[in-house]
C-alpha cells in the first residue's frame, strides 16, 4: 500500500528546476571564478613590472638598490602566479566548488601582501615610491572581500607599512635606501615618517570606504537582478511545463486518455507522489474518481465523496485552489484516517471549471508536510485551467462522435427501409414498359422510361447512403478482412466497364506490373470492389467520347500503388479540397452528367481509411484526372488467400 516510487524523467527534472533557487549562488560563484582569473592575469603584469622597474632604476637611472632581492621578489611573484594559474585551470576543468576558488583568492591575497611588504621594505621603506602600490591591493581586497574583511585588510596594510617604517626608524630592521634617489635620508626624520604614515593610513581607509560603498551598491543591484532573473527563470520553466502538459493532454480527444495523461503529467511536472481527478456525476451530487496516478486502490475506494457536504470538495468547487499543509489533521478532510494510512501529508486541490460551472477536481498529494507554496497553487491552477479545456473538448468530441454514429445508424435504417419498395417499383416499371401488363403507347413508354431512370437514380442514392452509413458504423470489421488479390478485383471491375466504355468509344486498359501474389491486401472483396468501381465508373463517366482510361497497379515500398487515370473533363482547382466531402459535385461534372449523388468519393475515402491506406488526386481541367490509391501489402505467410471465385 502507499505511494509508488517516482521515476526520473523530463517532468521530474523540470520541476526540480522550478524549485531551484541557486541562481544567486551561481552568479556569486561565477563572479569569484572570473575575479580569480582576472587577478592572475593582472599579476603577470605586476611580476613583470617589478622586474622591469628594477632594471630601469638600476640601468637607466643608476639608482642604487638591492637589485638581486628586488628581482627575486619579481621572480617570486611570477612563480607563485604560475602555481595559481595551473591550480585555477585544474579547478575550472574539474568544476571545483566555490570553496576552492575562495581559498585560491585568500592565498593569492596573502602572498601578494607579503610580496608588497618586502618590495616596500627593500625599496627604501618610508622613502619608497612603491608605498602607493599598497593602494592597488587595498582596492582589490575591497572588491573581493566583504566590507569588514576589507577594512581589516587595510588596517593590516597600515600595520605592515607602519611596522616596517617603525622598525627601520628604531634601527631594528636594516634600512635599504634607494641611492641617488633622495638627497637626504628621511627614514629617521620623525616629522616626515609621521606625515607619510598619516597620509597613507587615511588614504587607505578612505579608499576602502569608497570602493566598499560602490561595491555594496553594485551588489545590491546585482541582488535585485538575481531576484528578478530567478523569478523569470521559474516563470519560464513553469510556463514550459504547462505548455508541455497541454501538448501531451491535447494530443488526444479520447476522454479516458486525456484524464489519464493529465494526472500523470501533472504529478510528474510538480514532482509529487500522486494526482487524481474526480468528476461530478450526472446528478452533480457525487464526485467520482475518473483518473488516478500514484494512489492505492484502497484509498481510491475509501468511500463516496459528496460534493454538497464534503468541506474540501465544497470549497474547491466554489472555484478556489485549496492548500492543505497537514492532511491527517485538516478539518476539511472527510477521510483523514485513510489519508494518514496512505502516507499523505500535503494536498493541493484545484477546481476543473467548465463553461457552465465546475466539472470536477484536480488534486495532487505528497508525503511531505507543508509541501505546497503560493507558486504551486498558481501552477496547479494553470494546469487545471488547461486541463478543463482539454476535458471539455474531449467530452464534446465524444458527444459528437456518438451523434454521428446515431445519424449514420438512422440513415442506415431509413435507407434500408426504402430499398425494397424502390426496388419493387423499379421492376414493376420495367414490367409495364416491356408491355407485360398490356400495350403501352410510345408516349407512355417515354414517360415510363423517364420514371425508370429517376427510380434507378434513387436506388443508386440509397445504395450509396447505405454504404456510407455502413462505413461510419464500422462495416469492415477487422476479423472479416482477409488477404484479397487486388489484381483479380480490379480486373473484374475493369471487365464490368468494358461495354460502357466501348459505347463511348473510350479506350479502357489495365496494367499490373507485379506478380499477382504481391498484390494481396487485407480487406473484404466488397470493400475493394466498391472503391475501384467508384473510381473507374467516374473515370468513364467524366471522360468524353473517344477518350482514354487506364488503371495501373505497381508495388511501392511495402505498399501497392493503384493509379486510375483518365483524359476527361478534369476537376477545377477550387473543387479539389471538397472532393471527398459527402454530396459534393464539381460544377463541370454537374454540367456534363446531371445525375450523380456526390457520395461515391466520400465512400471510397472512408473505405480506404478503414483499410489503413490513403488516396490522393491530381487533376487539371480539360487535361484529365488521376486518382492514386495506396494500400498496405498483406503478409501472406500464415494466411491462406481467399479465392475470389468463392466470394464473387
Ligand atoms: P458523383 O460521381 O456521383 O458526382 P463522386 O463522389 O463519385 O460523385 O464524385 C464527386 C465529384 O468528383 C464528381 O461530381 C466530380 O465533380 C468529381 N470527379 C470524380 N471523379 C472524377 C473524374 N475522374 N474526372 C472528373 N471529375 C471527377
Amino acid at each position: 500500500m502507499g505511494f509508488p516510487k517516482s521515476g526520473g524523467n523530463g517532468f521530474d527534472r523540470l520541476y526540480r528546476e522550478v524549485g531551484r533557487a541557486d541562481i544567486s549562488r551561481n552568479l556569486v560563484e561565477a563572479e569569484l571564478v572570473t575575479s580569480v582569473s582576472w587577478l592572475i592575469k593582472l599579476r603577470w603584469i605586476a611580476g613583470a613590472g617589478v622586474l622591469l622597474a628594477t632594471w630601469i632604476v638600476h640601468a637607466l637611472f643608476q639608482i642604487g638598490a638591492p637589485i638581486a632581492i628586488l628581482s627575486g621578489i619579481g621572480v617570486a611573484i611570477l612563480l607563485y602566479n604560475t602555481f595559481f594559474f595551473v591550480s585555477e585551470r585544474r579547478a575550472k576543468q574539474r568544476r571545483a566548488s566555490a570553496e576552492v576558488f575562495q581559498s585560491l583568492a585568500i592565498w593569492q591575497t596573502a602572498l601578494d601582501w607579503l610580496a608588497m611588504t618586502l618590495l616596500f621594505h627593500y625599496s627604501g621603506g618610508v622613502e619608497s615610491p612603491a608605498i602607493w602600490y599598497f593602494i592597488f591591493h587595498i582596492i582589490i581586497a575591497s572588491i573581493f572581500f566583504p566590507r569588514r574583511t576589507a577594512f581589516l585588510l587595510s588596517v593590516l596594510a597600515i600595520v605592515l607599512v607602519g611596522g616596517t617604517v617603525f622598525l627601520e626608524y628604531i634601527g631594528w630592521l636594516a634600512h635599504h635606501p634607494l641611492q641617488n634617489y633622495l638627497p637626504v635620508a628621511l627614514y629617521q626624520n620623525p616629522l616626515y615618517v609621521l606625515g607619510v604614515l598619516s597620509f597613507f593610513s587615511t588614504t587607505a581607509i578612505f579608499v576602502t570606504f569608497l570602493v566598499g560603498s560602490i561595491q555594496e551598491r553594485l551588489r545590491r543591484r546585482e541582488a535585485e537582478v538575481i531576484h528578478l532573473t530567478e523569478g523569470l527563470q521559474r516563470a519560464t520553466i513553469r510556463l514550459q511545463a504547462i505548455n508541455d502538459i497541454s501538448k501531451v493532454v491535447g494530443s488526444t480527444l479520447d476522454l479516458k486518455q486525456v484524464l489519464e495523461r493529465l494526472v500523470e503529467t501533472t504529478a510528474k511536472a510538480m514532482g509529487v507522489r500522486a494526482c487524481s481527478i474526480r468528476m461530478l456525476d450526472k446528478s452533480g451530487h457525487y464526485l467520482e474518481p475518473v483518473a488516478v496516478y500514484g494512489l492505492s486502490q484502497t484509498y481510491i475506494n475509501k468511500g463516496p465523496v459528496d460534493a454538497l457536504t464534503n468541506p474540501l470538495a465544497k470549497e474547491t468547487l466554489s472555484g478556489k485552489v485549496v492548500n492543505i499543509p497537514n492532511a491527517p489533521q485538516s478539518p476539511l478532510l472527510q477521510y483523514p484516517l485513510e489519508a494518514r494510512q496512505e502516507g499523505i501529508q500535503s494536498m493541493l486541490s484545484a477546481p476543473l471549471m467548465g463553461k457552465s460551472g465546475p466539472m470536477g477536481i484536480l488534486r495532487v498529494y505528497d508525503v511531505k508536510e507543508n509541501r505546497f507554496n503560493k507558486e504551486d497553487e498558481e501552477f496547479i491552477s494553470a494546469i487545471a485551467a488547461q486541463g478543463s479545456i482539454a476535458i471539455e473538448n474531449a467530452i464534446a468530441y465524444q458527444a459528437m462522435s456518438e451523434l454521428d454514429k446515431m445519424k449514420s445508424q438512422f440513415i442506415h435504417t431509413a435507407t434500408h427501409e426504402l430499398r425494397s419498395p424502390v426496388s419493387v417499383t423499379r421492376s414493376l416499371l420495367r414490367t409495364i414498359t416491356a408491355g407485360y401488363a398490356g400495350e403501352v403507347s410510345e408516349q407512355q413508354k417515354e414517360i415510363l422510361e423517364r420514371a425508370t431512370r429517376r427510380i434507378e437514380f434513387l436506388q443508386k442514392l440509397i445504395d450509396d447512403l447505405l454504404d456510407l452509413a455502413a462505413g461510419k458504423v464500422g462495416k469492415f470489421v477487422a476479423h472479416e478482412m482477409q488477404p484479397i488479390s487486388l489484381k483479380e478485383v480490379i480486373e473484374k471491375v475493369v471487365d464490368r466497364y468494358k461495354i460502357p466504355a466501348q459505347e463511348k468509344d473510350i479506350e479502357l486498359c489495365f496494367r499490373c506490373e507485379c506478380p499477382e501474389e504481391k498484390t494481396y491486401v487485407t480487406a473484404t472483396v466488397d470493400s475493394l470492389d466498391r472503391v475501384f468501381n467508384n473510381l473507374i465508373s467516374n473515370a468513364v463517366k467524366y471522360t468524353p467520347n473517344g477518350g482514354k482510361v487506364s488503371v495501373e497497379v505497381q508495388p511501392l515500398d511495402g505498399e501497392i500503388h493503384i493509379a486510375v487515370q483518365d483524359n476527361g473533363i478534369g476537376i477545377p482547382e477550387d473543387a479539389l479540397p471538397h472532393l471527398f466531402s459527402e454530396f459534393y459535385r464539381a460544377p463541370n461534372a454537374k454540367e456534363m452528367v446531371t445525375e450523380g449523388t456526390g457520395l461515391g468519393l466520400a465512400i471510397t475515402k472512408d473505405i480506404i481509411q478503414q483499410l489503413e491506406g490513403r488516396i490522393t488526386v491530381e487533376s487539371q481541367v480539360g487535361v484529365g484526372t488521376t486518382f492514386h490509391v495506396f494500400l498496405p501489402v498483406a503478409h501472406l505467410k500464415n494466411q491462406t488467400p481467399s479465392p475470389m471465385e468463392k466470394r464473387s
